[in-house]
């Protein structure tokens, strides 16, 4: 027994990046960061008010996956994917690791970030580690829009001085949309996504308007989308559609800005493909990003978190900001053409 614990650290020491952190310390952690966010909010285990947003799972520390934390931080609190209640935002694996917890019943939220230092500990020391040791950063800030509106002084401290590290947009975007009930499946988008703003946003209501106007009604259906020009909206629409430039079912082009002054608010071609029959409908869209109004006219940082919330309210009715600039069928020529790097897919399809 204890050759091979000499091998191993023979070997670790060999081997550089390599960690002695293993599962039982990364599940410690998430426990460890469970009990710390819910002592700072004076939360019990399971109380419904609460969301976590993590990166575990994304992040990776000295080579180590990070997704025992999960375990860690669902046995702590209650809150699961299961739940709605705990959601892995997507992060470069080289990132830090953190933990975000929002209370929203108050507003109040928790961020901290992972020493990667204290990972080292056996499972037994690092169990004693304080949180402050752990964690290099604990932060709290008080995240809701409605709360920042009359504490905007608060507020820039908050997004001004970073006190979650960068991460003060992404987490109380999510955090704001999540408390007035988004959906689970728009909520895991914004994670795929990074964030959550008014691009993303616009993603779900152009897939609303073709769902209406172009459902799927066979197996032998798919939405492909030619995203010429690309932005936030695409990533929703990868996960929605599981339309993913891997699997060709996403071809994206950037736009000059004369091309995007020639054609205002052009989103792109959004087409159900068949196939079985190799034939597809097509729809060139346009997306107004002006069609609804928020009432914020505080500091800079809240007007995307404002926006966020009020676009809920839009949903159900995507033709307020979405509509058809040209209707056309698709065969396999016209499709290849469409997603060739050689041609221009909007003058393929005649908008431009
Ligand atoms: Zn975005």
């Amino acid at each position: 027994m204890k050759v091979v614990s000499i091998a191993t650290v023979l070997f670790l020491t060999l081997v550089p990046g390599l960690s002695l952190a293993d599962n039982a310390v990364m599940e410690e952690l998430g426990i460890k960061a469970a009990k710390e966010a819910m002592q700072q909010l004076d939360v019990e285990k399971g109380d419904a008010n609460v969301l976590i947003l993590t990166d575990a799972g994304h992040a990776m520390v000295d080579g180590q996956t990070t997704q025992a934390a999960i375990k860690g931080l669902t046995e702590e609190s209650g809150n699961s994917i299961g739940d709605g209640n705990l959601f892995q935002v997507l992060r470069a694996f080289w990132k830090p690791l953190w933990f975000y917890f929002f209370n929203k019943a108050t507003g109040e939220a928790v961020y901290m970030e992972v020493d990667p230092q204290s990972l080292n500990a056996s499972l037994d020391d690092f169990k004693a580690l304080p949180a402050k040791t752990v964690f290099s950063t604990i932060s709290r800030a008080n995240v809701d829009i409605d709360y920042l509106k009359n504490h905007t002084d608060e507020g820039n401290v908050t997004f001004n001085q970073a006190v979650f590290n960068g991460n003060e947009f992404s987490l109380a975007g999510i955090s704001n949309v999540w408390a007035r009930g988004g959906s689970f499946d728009f909520i895991q988008a914004t994670c795929f996504h990074d964030h959550l703003c008014p691009g993303v946003t616009s993603g779900l209501f152009l897939a609303k308007y073709v769902e209406d106007k172009l459902p799927i009604n066979s197996s032998s259906e798919s939405y492909k989308v030619i995203s010429c020009p690309n932005w936030c909206k695409e990533d929703l629409l990868q996960m929605r559609w599981d339309a993913t430039p891997g699997k060709s079912g996403m071809f994206v082009m950037a736009l000059t800005d004369t091309e995007k002054k020639a054609i205002p608010g052009i989103a792109g071609i959004f087409i159900r493909w068949n196939s079985t029959t190799n034939e597809g409908d097509a729809l060139a869209l346009s997306y107004n990003s002006s069609a609804a109004k928020t009432n914020w006219t505080g500091p800079s940082w809240g007007s995307k978190l404002a926006s966020d919330v009020v676009l809920m309210d839009y949903v159900d009715t995507p033709e307020a900001f979405v509509s058809t600039i040209k209707e056309f069928k698709v065969d396999q020529a016209t499709l290849s053409q469409l997603q060739n790097a050689g041609m221009h897919p909007l003058k393929v399809a005649g908008v431009l």
